[in-house]
Parts: structure tokens; C-alpha cells; sequence
């Protein structure tokens, strides 16, 4: 009886921050972004997929691709930016399921799937729970521009790529505000994974069959 949960926010709003802090719990974390990465490797199948669409134009000297050069591609071009995910989601859901099964095998009780695109990709229907991490749009603008650096105008820029987190929120189960400082965040990780995880009665009543 394995939860699956799926944690996901908005871009700068803490999903990061959250995902450390529950695998602090001892909690496993399957990192869509990481997944993302390498399944476009030189010698997975999205990578033939991308080079074959894109030319050998987006690669890097060394056979890898070139991010960057992706990214400014698909950020203006919304027909390239779905056919990139038409290359790469299918590889990563497969991955994402591999992982799921093996935590259920190996016993785990609760794994957490992060991933920003949770919703939009329609994936919040196949968890058990779906976490939120909100902060007030004031802070998320003021966090991003301090994190990657960046002008108020390209921070907004990014935020409403996105959908809005206000609509995020109405898929959530638990959503943790993450406005305030580290500790009362981690103080509702702490009482959230209470609730997410199989509690003694859920065990006896499995027991009991
Ligand atoms: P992305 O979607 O872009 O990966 P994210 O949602 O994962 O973003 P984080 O990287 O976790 O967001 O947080 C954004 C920035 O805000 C980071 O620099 C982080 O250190 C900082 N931050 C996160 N939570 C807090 C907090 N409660 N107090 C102060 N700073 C915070």
C-alpha cells in the first residue's frame, strides 16, 4: 500500500527546497528534471528523436546536446516546445513508472514525484496525493530574481510561462506555504508526510485483511 505522492509548485516557489526536506524523512524522490536530463543522453531513443527534428545544429562538440540553445528555441516557439515533449515524455513517464515499481518491490512506503509540469502533464491523477508548494506571487518574483539573477521582467516572464499557482492550488491536497522562513516550512513537511504515510491503524486494518 505504497503512496505515490506528487509534489510539484511553481517556478521558484520552493519545490526544491521541499523535496531536500522530505528526503531528509528518508523518503525516496524521483526528480523529473533529473529524469529529463538523462533520457536526452547520446545514446537514449529521445536523443535520435530531438537530433533528427532539430538538426545536428543543437548539438555541442561533443555529441551532447546543447541546453541552452534548445531552450531559446522552445521558449519563443510553442509548436517546437511541444514536439521536444512529445520526444521526451514518454521516455520519462516510462522511466518514472520503472522507479515507482522498484520502490514498491524493495518495500517503500511513500515516494515522493517531483515534477514542475505535475498538472499540466495530467499526472495528478495517478497519484495518491498531490502536495502544492505556494508562496505569494511578491515573494516568488523577489526569490527568483535573487536565485538565477535575472530582471523583474524576465522573473515575470518565466512566472507566466507557467500555469498560474493560484490554478495549481485547486489540485492540491496539502499545499505548504512556503512565504514564510525554512523552519515553518519544514514544520508543515513534518505534518503533512504524518498524514501521508500509512498509519498503524491502515496496517492493522491490512493485517486483518
Ligand atoms: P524551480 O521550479 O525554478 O526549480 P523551485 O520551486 O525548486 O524552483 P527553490 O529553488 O527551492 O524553488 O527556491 C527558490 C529560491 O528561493 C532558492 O534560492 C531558495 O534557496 C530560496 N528559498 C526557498 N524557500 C525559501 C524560504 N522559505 N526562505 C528563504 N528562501 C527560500
Amino acid at each position: 500500500l505504497m503512496k505515490v505522492v506528487g509534489l510539484t509548485g511553481g517556478i521558484g516557489s520552493g519545490k526544491s527546497t521541499v523535496s531536500r526536506m522530505i528526503q531528509k524523512h528518508n523518503i525516496p524522490i524521483i526528480d523529473s528534471d533529473l529524469l529529463a536530463r538523462e533520457v536526452v543522453q547520446p545514446n537514449k531513443p529521445a536523443y535520435k528523436l530531438i537530433v533528427n527534428h532539430f538538426s545536428r545544429e543543437i548539438l555541442l562538440e561533443d555529441g551532447t546536446l546543447d541546453r541552452a540553445k534548445l531552450r531559446n528555441i522552445i521558449f519563443s516557439d510553442e509548436t517546437q516546445r511541444k514536439l521536444l515533449n512529445k520526444f521526451t515524455h514518454p521516455y520519462i513517464r516510462r522511466e518514472i513508472l520503472k522507479l515507482v515499481i522498484w520502490y514498491w518491490i524493495t518495500g517503500k512506503k511513500a515516494v515522493v514525484l517531483d515534477t514542475p509540469l505535475l498538472i499540466e502533464g495530467g499526472l495528478h491523477k495517478l497519484m495518491g496525493y498531490v502536495i502544492v508548494v505556494y508562496c505569494s506571487e511578491q515573494i516568488q518574483l523577489h526569490r527568483l530574481m535573487e536565485r538565477d539573477n535575472c530582471s523583474e521582467d524576465v522573473a515575470r516572464q518565466c512566472m507566466s510561462a507557467q500555469m498560474p499557482l493560484k490554478e495549481k492550488i485547486k489540485f492540491a491536497d496539502f499545499v505548504i506555504d512556503n512565504s514564510g522562513d525554512l523552519f515553518e516550512t519544514e514544520r508543515q513537511v513534518a505534518n503533512i508526510l504524518n498524514k501521508v504515510k500509512p498509519s498503524l491503524l491502515n496496517w492493522l486494518l491490512i493485517w486483518l485483511g
